[in-house]
């Protein structure tokens, strides 16, 4: 069998595009774009690829893009004092905090000042909150990304078996949130599992959010299966001193198992922003009083 291959990049450039597509009309209702406030610390060159992406998606869709740049010595206190100045501006509809911090600062400190309601990375504990019980909030922005591509490919999600491999706050966690609420049946993997190769083995649906370059192997994919695979890893290419992407999921081996998978890279990773934009753009509506239909996005 040789798997369908998910087009994430071709997804989120869809998405973006529907996103883009609200935009004039909120523009018109509440007199001002929806706006997006990015705080990067420090000079990680991975965050400021990241930041810079952001940025220029963030204008593509039409709205209001606002870079913090600060130096890796801020102090904590400074950063906390940023963030209730952006939680009080009203053209700030969505704050992100570029991740990692400089180690002086506590995160989970900056992530809790952050307003819940323009928490469109949806890290903050009152957000994880909601989609635990159910109630409208922002979720993490790659775990959705995720489901909209499984909803996508199989429409309908209830009473498939899904394995999560990762139980991380930004990924795992909220993943089987999503897929619980979808009514599948969940498993969350991780490092101490038992015989990790069964437990996949047994999927209907693979989530691989791990880190470990190929380490799913594609005898660990039952056959028909749905391989989501957010791993990013850089290794060693063909060529002496270049290096290449690869997920969590040995890719050739286990697209001739799966029925379905997302390659690395150009499946998961540009849904992120994209869905950054939706949680943004839902942010305005929400802030602004401004009516967008449920479900629209
Ligand atoms: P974390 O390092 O926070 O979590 C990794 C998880 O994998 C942990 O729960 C860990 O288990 C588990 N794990 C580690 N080793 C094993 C093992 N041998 N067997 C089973 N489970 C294992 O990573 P993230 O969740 O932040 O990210 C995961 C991957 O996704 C990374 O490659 C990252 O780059 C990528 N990523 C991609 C994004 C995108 O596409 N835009 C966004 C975010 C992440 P334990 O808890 O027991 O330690």
């Amino acid at each position: 069998m040789s798997a369908d291959i998910i087009d994430g990049k071709a997804f989120a450039a869809q998405l973006r595009g529907r996103v883009a597509g609200f935009v004039p009309a909120f523009r018109a209702a509440a007199r001002r774009a929806p706006g997006l406030a990015v705080i990067l610390v420090g000079e990680d060159p991975a965050s400021q690829v990241y930041v810079r992406s952001k940025h220029k998606a963030t204008i593509e869709a039409g709205m209001e893009s606002f870079e913090y740049r600060r130096d890796p010595s801020i102090s904590e206190q400074k950063l906390v004092d940023l963030v209730n100045q952006l939680n009080a501006d009203d053209a700030v509809d969505g704050i992100l905090v570029q991740l990692p911090l400089p180690d002086h600062i506590n995160e989970q400190r900056i992530i809790a000042t952050i307003d819940p309601d323009k928490d469109v990375d949806g890290f903050h504990v009152v957000n994880a909150g909601r989609l635990a019980v159910g109630l409208h909030g922002y979720v993490p922005c790659t775990p959705l990304g995720c489901l909209m591509l499984l909803r996508d490919k199989l429409g309908d999600l209830s009473g498939l078996d899904a394995v999560v491999v990762g139980r991380s706050n930004i990924v795992g966690k909220p993943m089987a949130q999503l897929l619980l609420a979808e009514s599948c049946t969940v498993t969350i993997a991780h490092s101490r599992t038992k015989d990790l190769a069964a437990v996949v083995r047994r999927a209907d649906i693979v989530v691989a959010a791990v880190g470990r370059p190929e380490m799913i192997r594609g005898d660990w994919i039952k056959p028909g299966a749905t391989v989501i695979d957010v791993g990013i890893n850089r290794v060693p290419g063909a060529e002496a001193g270049k290096t290449k992407l690869v997920g969590d999921v040995a890719y050739a081996e286990a697209a001739e198992v799966a029925g379905a998978i997302t390659p690395v890279p150009g499946g998961v990773g540009p849904m992120t922003i994209a869905v950054l934009l939706r949680n943004t753009l839902v942010a305005a509506h929400r802030r602004a009083g401004v009516l967008l239909a449920k479900d629209a996005i």
